[in-house]
């Protein structure tokens, strides 16, 4: 729904390009946006960010070659919980999420645009916080953050992010997957959604560990031998299922396989938690590929399953053996299931 506003940009802007600039409800005062804006510029600047604020478009490094393009957004209450996580660890979840789907394509990051939702509450210090951890997360993966916008207005704080990459010469996808490949992960799993399961401050600070697995994804592109990849975004058996329907396969994944986040399940009350965190947790930020024979060492790829022919009327992705339905992480819900 569009509302009335008007844009602002700094004055202080020396026609450098790219633009991060601050739209605001006509009744706001411009001096609050402006501080916020400074704030955000000052945190980007820190982590070598060579943006300025002074005209409207950012502008879009030359690139050779396919180039790939995903958006994401995080929405308080609903991606974060700032009762739990620091705003420097929202900025950085936004970079990792949107990092992480560069990896799961094969791509290599050659940007990121961002668009800020702020409630009137937020201070300067607050957005700097949370610029902090976004350009942090971005310099340390070769991601300049090129441009951005910021709006104050009454509600949760969003955070939405368009990640601009390099594409490989062979892209990977979701389909691709062949009967007799191996089914891998490059990460262990869990670590995130215990933090949701059973809240505490340890289990918390577990999900902020993320970090887009694009080391993994280039040794892969490399390799040359993946079949069909995908980050783990809702949950090993939602994105599984995912990948089984785009490739037409079947998965047999095995509980035994899993590599589960050992610090995770130290937390968690019961082996039967740690197992649900793992299945169906979701945010692993991991990449789910499948390929015939072993994968590289730097791709620390463990396997934890099997691609097969489907079977009409089969299961999709079965556990052991028994079908296994595709459930995990869903927004509508506000967790794990
Ligand atoms: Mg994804």
């Amino acid at each position: 729904m569009s509302h009335t506003h008007t844009t602002t940009r700094a004055e202080s802007g020396d026609g450098g390009a790219p633009a991060l600039s601050a739209e605001e409800p006509p009744s706001r005062v411009e001096g609050g946006e402006r501080a916020l804006l400074a704030a955000v510029v000052r945190a980007l600047k820190a982590w070598g960010h060579a943006i300025d604020h002074g005209d409207d478009c950012a502008l879009m490094p030359p690139l050779g070659g396919a180039q790939l393009l995903t958006t994401d957004a995080l929405a308080e209450g609903v991606h974060f919980d700032l009762a739990w996580d620091t705003l420097e660890q929202v900025g950085a979840q936004a970079a990792v999420v949107n990092l992480s789907d560069l990896a799961a394509s094969g791509g290599a990051p050659r940007g990121l645009l961002w668009s800020l939702s702020l409630p009137p509450a937020l201070s300067a210090d607050q957005a700097e916080a949370l610029a902090w951890g976004f350009a942090k997360v971005a310099a340390r993966w070769g991601a300049p953050v090129l441009g951005g916008n910021l709006c104050v207005r009454p509600g949760p704080l969003e955070v939405h992010v368009t990640a601009l990459g390099a594409a490989p010469a062979a892209r990977l996808h979701r389909r691709g997957a062949r009967p007799g490949d191996g089914v891998f992960v490059t990460g262990a799993l869990g670590a995130r959604a215990l933090g949701y399961l059973e809240p505490s401050e340890a289990s918390r600070a577990l999900r902020h560990l993320w970090r887009p697995h694009l080391p993994e994804a280039a040794a892969l592109v490399s390799w040359g031998a993946v079949t069909a990849m995908m980050d783990i975004s809702d949950g090993l058996l939602l994105d599984a299922h995912r990948l089984a329907e785009e490739s037409d396969v079947a998965l047999a994944l095995e509980s035994p396989l899993l590599p589960i986040c050992p610090r995770m399940s130290a937390l968690a009350s019961s082996p039967p938690v740690a197992l649900r965190a793992a299945l169906r947790g979701g945010e692993d930020y991991v990449l789910l590929f499948t390929a015939p024979g072993a994968p590289p060492p730097e791709a620390h790829a463990t396997r934890v399953g099997a691609c097969l022919a489907p079977r009409p009327g089969g299961a999709r992705v079965t556990l052991d053996g028994a079908p296994a339905a595709p459930e995990g992480y869903e927004h509508a819900l506000g967790a794990p299931r």
